[in-house]
């Protein structure tokens, strides 16, 4: 079994030395266990904040561990009364090609209608997050404008598409033309300003004729900036991601009184502590997938040793959809 363990934490930003690639030999599997072979990867920006030793909302992944991480799997051996062998499912299996599950916390999925790959991300936790942001703290109303920045990515480019199935205008912002291009043609956004292009407020204003009512931030710093200036009174903010912050530089807020004077709700949310609420959010996410109402994008990369370079890559916005790893 080949698996990739943390070897050291990153100071600044994550290396290819932070990792180490092993070979552990399988072992027999008890009963009320089974084996999955591991088939997808999902690369997720949490993955970042695991690798620190610091006080967050979930532990620090120790040090010689098997990188955490949700897979797309097939079960290949079970003494489990749940799982037979060909059983497809997604489960917290980790880096590696092979992982033992008890079962707890594992889906079996069917891609009759969903491919396997969606249930990492529009039909899995990335969609579950943009669902809970968008639904449950920003609450738009049909003609309202809702924001998202890093709006070409698995969580952002599901908010948007949920927002104008909620008859909103949706806006992202995203990094290069090309993005914003795809942001628009393809997720049919109504319009995605482009902060690399070094007028991001100006932009934006152009952008959002009416203010903006909910914005959701996966990013922090400028891009949180910009659109707090553009809140209409009473607006909503899900505070989702800081990703401009992972690596741990500073993400100032230059305007904070804006939150009083426009009367802001701000309310940062971490969608595993609402499970009850994934049922509904994922039986929502995956009709509209299969009913093609909702539309994705991947990035997918091939061979679990190039796992580490999908996460040094994600975490430089190089991903262009959802980051997921195929092993061979
Ligand atoms: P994405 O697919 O959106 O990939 C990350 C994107 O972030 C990049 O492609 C990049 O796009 C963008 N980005 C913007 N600014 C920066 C920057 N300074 N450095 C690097 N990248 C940048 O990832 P996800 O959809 O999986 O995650 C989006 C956000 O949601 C993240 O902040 C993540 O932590 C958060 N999240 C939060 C959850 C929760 O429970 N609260 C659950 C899941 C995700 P561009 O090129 O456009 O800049």
């Amino acid at each position: 079994n080949r698996r990739i363990v943390l070897a050291s934490r990153p100071q600044g930003a994550v290396t290819p030395d932070n990792f180490k690639l092993e070979q552990a030999p399988l072992a027999e599997l008890a009963e009320g266990q089974f084996r999955v072979r591991n088939r997808y990867l999902s690369i997720d920006p949490y993955m970042r904040g695991r690798m620190n030793d610091t006080k967050s909302y979930a532990a620090p992944q120790a040090l010689g561990d098997v990188m955490i991480g949700a897979a797309v799997s097939e079960v290949v051996e079970s003494k489990h009364r749940g799982f037979t062998a060909g059983d497809n499912v997604t489960g917290i299996f980790g880096w590696q090609d092979y992982a033992t599950s008890d079962g707890v916390g594992v889906r079996k999925i069917d891609d009759a209608l969903v491919p396997l790959t969606a249930y990492l991300g529009v039909a899995g936790m990335p969609g579950v997050t943009a669902w809970y942001g968008l639904n449950k703290i920003i609450a738009p109303r049909a003609g309202q404008t809702v924001v998202v920045s890093a709006a070409s990515g698995a969580v952002g480019s599901v908010v948007g598409q949920l927002a104008k199935l909620a008859g909103c205008r949706a806006v992202g912002i995203a990094g290069g033309p090309e993005k914003c291009r795809y942001v628009v043609e393809a997720f049919g956004f109504d319009a995605c300003v482009d902060y690399k292009a070094g007028n991001l407020y100006q932009d934006l204003k152009a952008a959002t004729p009416d203010g903006v009512d909910g914005y959701f931030e996966n990013v922090g710093g400028e891009a949180l900036d910009a659109t707090l200036s553009r809140m209409n009174p009473f607006g909503r903010i899900a505070v989702c991601g800081m990703i401009a912050g992972y690596d741990g530089q500073p993400v100032p807020i230059k305007q904070p009184s804006i939150i009083l004077t426009m009367r802001l709700l701000v309310q940062g949310f971490i969608v595993t502590e609402h499970l009850d609420l994934w049922p509904e959010a994922l039986g929502t996410l995956a009709t509209l997938v299969a009913q093609k109402k909702l539309r994705y994008r991947e990035s997918i990369v091939e061979g679990l040793e190039r796992a580490p370079d999908a996460l040094i890559g994600l975490l430089q916005g190089k991903n262009f959809g959802k980051q997921l790893v195929k092993i061979a």
